[in-house]
């Protein structure tokens, strides 16, 4: 993968997770950890050798939905870390819910992470992992907290519970479980475990302070009960461990030295570190323990990012699924056109605060477009084709004459060679292009006003046919001689208008699917109305254009400026119209209209 140029860098925002690497580098913070190969508990780390990673970061996805472009930033903030940084970033799938795991997810998360140019095989080892996995050592956490002293077993209703957990300004009240032995914690806990116990009858509960101020202190659930099946470990649990006791876990077992999460997890810092300062006390895991750092989420104008939101989008068929090119989804984005280094670049540019705050749209296609421009290969289309007859052409070039025409493929890179086309007595141009009474500043095509077919010759408009309800039917034009692009003499007439054009000979008709923002106003769902009563109508239209004979032969995937009208991608999945012809999806137009 491309590293970032000097020029990257030098631009680069303030990114205080950097500063928060570095200053551990340099202080040495976590030189003396040991690391045995693979995740592991204080003893089984301790045998292995010093931990070749400086740092170790992690991307801890639930495999519950396709990835979006939030998830893109975290995993380029992540991943970009610990590639800078001399470290490793792990993959790991989140799966403690025993919820249903969707294969299909779990395989796009991971062809996600590698199509953005990040791998979790590092050095010859994978290190990609699950949460599931740590089930037995979470136990074993459990067991040890309750034989400390610092968690008991709570038979509270869910709703006594509740009420006395208090709220801001109300402490809450000791349940009256509180103050069991811990003889009689640790047999009910391994009653709970066996399968004694319904659903709902009981919960582990850390035992902290009901009176502090941060909510989340006071005694949070570890463990619940749940008669479910798990995917990875079948009927084995009845009892899984509360998101917020898992994951430091898990991070502590993996080696994790910066553990990156978004900022709704502020609050819960102390519980992570109140639970590792505790585990570590006890020697199960190793110190210097992980450290939770937040970053504000973010928030892309126009478009939701949340699962939940996307999944709706999908199932209630809004759009055609997760890869929808109008879904900010990472499948969904590269269908579209956006390629890794486009994403790279925006994570880059958009970089890290503490801020909840919304980006711009533009600001994602803007790193496209600079992406795109030096790569895309230029192509002539004609998006609302009308056909121009060049009226002398049989006279002075002979009957069903063609003329080869080319252009360069890249106008700043020679080496690309160039594109052919052919020139002949009728063109497809586009519509908009003609105006038979023009308004002030249009150079285009007028009767009497001379022009340039691109790249071809130039002609003087003589006028257009119309059907009865006064649309355009036909343009005529007569070729001026000697004019034509790159011959000596041709421009000796000087003219304002430069017109596309694809030849009708050896165009090819080409299914051309125009992309508009999916959502009218630019924080979807924040209003008073629902998310969905603001979907776009109009962000797709489909047409039927011309594009120049070497387009016929696009690859999937492969990415276009169509000049004049901005950047296309032939469409990676349905490659072919029904009626055979080429697909090309709009991915942006060549200037910011977000703006506008
Ligand atoms: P969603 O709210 O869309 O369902 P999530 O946070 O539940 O997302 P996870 O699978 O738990 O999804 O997220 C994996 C990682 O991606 C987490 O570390 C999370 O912080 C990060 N992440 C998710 N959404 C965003 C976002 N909008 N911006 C930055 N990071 C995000
Ligand atoms: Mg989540």
């Amino acid at each position: 993968m491309a590293s970032p140029t000097d020029k990257d860098l030098a631009h680069k925002p303030a990114n205080f997770l950097r500063g928060i690497v570095e200053r551990d580098l340099e202080q040495r913070t976590y030189a003396q950890r040991h690391w045995n190969g693979a995740p592991g508990d204080a003893k089984f780390q301790q045998q292995g050798p010093a931990d070749p990673a400086k740092i170790r970061t992690r991307f801890p996805p639930e495999p519950n939905g396709y990835l979006h472009v939030g998830h893109a930033k975290s995993i380029c903030l992540n991943f970009g870390l610990a590639r800078d940084y001399g470290g490793i970033c792990h993959l790991r799938f989140d799966d403690t819910n025993p919820e249903k795991e969707e294969q299909e997810y779990v395989d796009s998360i991971k062809d996600a992470v590698q199509w953005l140019g990040f791998d979790w095989n590092v050095g010859g080892t994978s290190h990609l992992y699950q949460a599931s996995d740590y089930f037995d050592f979470m136990y074993r956490a459990a067991e040890y907290l309750v034989e400390a002293g610092l968690a008991y077993v709570d038979e509270q209703t869910p709703e006594e519970m509740r009420v006395n957990r208090g709220d801001f300004g109300r402490p809450g009240v000791d349940s009256p479980y509180r103050s069991r032995s811990i003889e009689e914690n640790l047999t009910r806990f391994r009653e709970m475990r066996d399968g004694k116990l319904a659903d709902g009858a009981a919960v582990l509960r850390a035992k902290i302070d009901m009176a502090s101020p941060n909510i989340n202190l006071r005694d949070p659930t570890l463990y619940r009960i749940k008669h479910a099946e798990h995917h990875n470990t079948g009927s084995k649990w009845c009892i899984y461990p509360m998101y917020t006791f898992a994951h430091p876990i898990e991070d502590a077992l993996e080696n994790i030295t910066h553990s990156i999460c978004t900022l709704e997890f502020e609050d819960q810092r102390p519980f992570y570190d109140w639970l590792l300062d505790h585990l570590a006390e006890g020697g199960l895991i190793n110190k210097p323990q992980p450290r939770q750092y937040e970053f504000g989420r973010l928030n892309l104008t126009y478009v939701v990012t949340s699962k939940r939101k996307l999944k709706q989008l999908v199932d209630q068929k809004h759009v055609s699924g997760w890869d929808d090119p109008r879904m900010p989804t990472i499948v969904g984005l590269r269908r579209r056109g956006y390629t890794p280094e486009s994403l790279q670049l925006f994570a880059e540019r958009i970089g890290v605060s503490k801020d909840y705050s919304w980006i711009d749209y533009s600001t994602l296609e803007g790193a496209l477009r600079d992406d795109l421009d030096p790569k895309a290969a230029r192509a002539m289309a004609v998006l609302d084709p009308v056909k121009m007859v060049i009226t002398n052409w049989d006279e002075l070039m002979g009957a069903g004459h063609l003329e080869p025409c080319s252009a360069p493929v890249h106008p700043h890179d020679a080496d690309r060679g160039r594109r052919e086309f052919m020139f002949g007595r009728e063109l497809w141009v586009e519509r908009s292009d003609y105006e038979e009474t023009p308004p002030k500043g249009f150079f285009r095509l007028f009767p009497g006003n001379k022009v340039r077919m691109k790249y071809g010759y130039v002609v003087e408009c003589v006028g257009a046919s119309k059907d009865a309800s006064g649309g355009v039917t036909e343009i005529q034009a007569k070729l001026v001689p000697d004019t034509k692009s790159g011959t000596p003499g041709a421009d000796a007439i000087k003219v304002k208008g430069n017109i596309t054009w694809v030849g009708v000979a050896d165009g090819v008709q080409a299914e051309i699917r125009l992309y508009d923002r999916l959502f009218t106003v630019p924080q979807p769902g924040t209003g008073d109305k629902d998310f969905l009563e603001e979907l776009n109508p109009e962000s797709l239209k489909v047409v039927t254009g011309v594009v120049e004979p070497s387009l016929g032969l696009a690859r999937p995937d492969e990415k276009f400026q169509f000049e004049r009208h901005g950047y296309f991608v032939a469409d990676r999945k349905d490659h072919r119209s029904a009626g055979g012809s080429p697909v090309f999806n709009k991915v942006t137009g060549l200037k910011d209209s977000w703006g506008k």
